[in-house]
């Protein structure tokens, strides 16, 4: 077993190697005793509904328990599915997900770094050299935002290679006694609208991943971004605290495709930038 799980693990990193376009890509090997079945690779932030195709072409394994090598941890929506395999052995935990009662792998048999970095990246890293150089962008409007508060973000909307907007996290008040927090991502995008850009077809640039469900009714720089036509975001680094990925996600389940810049070069200003920024204040955001 261990043999043909090797050989099956080394089929997932040949394909994802090969993926298109700089898009993420997911891949499923179906092992039966001690024969590959079939590889399904699929691309969560594209591809139509990749929950139902992924349920349809496994359905024909479903029935003789065969084993499923998985290059990430299952999604909520494929999750009850899989459960009807014997055992899944996946490769990498879904970088998006934290879920205490998602399905427990059998193993996790990556072995060497060289693989774990190669899967992790084809599923959510853009190592495009257009996008570092948008990024270095919207780190230099991080770099200028006033005061010592942690996170310092930057953003920038880029369409048709060029930049219609650039924004940095900025306090504004409202009174003697209050206020108001901009999201770099909010910042940015009611400027383009403000100025009347049209704003279909354009990428986003954090250095931060985009705020989720601030609660209270109030529009996330997530949510105004699946309002606002926009229809790719590439971010610096993960908000390890507060969205934990889940925003990426959310992105894509709204169509919109969504990476994480992967460029060691960057990865340190990023996280200087980011700070210990581990705790949600109050009242604070627009
Ligand atoms: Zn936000």
């Amino acid at each position: 077993m261990r043999e043909v799980l090797n050989r099956s693990k080394g089929m997932i990193v040949d394909h994802l190697k090969r993926r298109i376009q700089n898009e993420p890509i997911t891949a499923i090997v179906v092992v039966e005793g001690d024969q590959t079945k079939e590889i399904i690779a699929y691309r969560p932030s594209i591809d139509d509904q990749p929950e139902y195709v992924l349920e349809q072409r496994l359905k024909p394994y479903a029935d003789k328990r065969h084993n499923l090598l998985y290059s990430i941890e299952p999604n909520v929506e494929s999750e009850a599915f899989l459960r009807k395999f014997d055992n899944i052995y996946h490769i990498l935990p879904h970088p998006l997900l934290f879920r205490r009662d998602s399905i427990k792998p059998s193993t996790q048999i990556y072995s060497t770094d060289e693989e774990k970095a190669i899967i992790e990246d084809t599923y959510w890293g853009s190592k495009d050299e257009q996008d570092e150089r948008y990024m270095k962008e919207a780190i230099m409007q991080a770099q200028v935002q006033s005061g010592d508060a942690k996170p310092k973000v930057g953003a920038i909307i880029v369409k048709n290679d060029s930049i219609i907007a650039r924004a940095n996290r900025t306090v504004i008040k409202r009174s003697r006694y209050s206020t108001r927090t901009l999201h770099a991502e909010r910042y940015a995008i009611l400027q383009a609208q403000e100025n009347r850009e049209d704003l279909t077809g354009a990428t986003l640039y954090s250095t931060l991943e985009p705020c989720l469900g601030l609660g209270n009714n109030i529009e996330s720089c997530s949510d105004l971004t699946c309002s606002s036509g926009i229809s790719r975001v590439v971010f610096g680094v993960q908000d390890n605290f507060n969205f934990q990925g889940r925003a990426v996600e959310y992105l894509r389940n709204n169509q919109i495709a969504c990476q994480k810049i992967s460029s060691p070069e960057l990865e340190e200003v990023l996280m200087k930038l980011k700070g210990k920024h581990n705790y949600l204040p109050k009242g604070v955001f627009a």
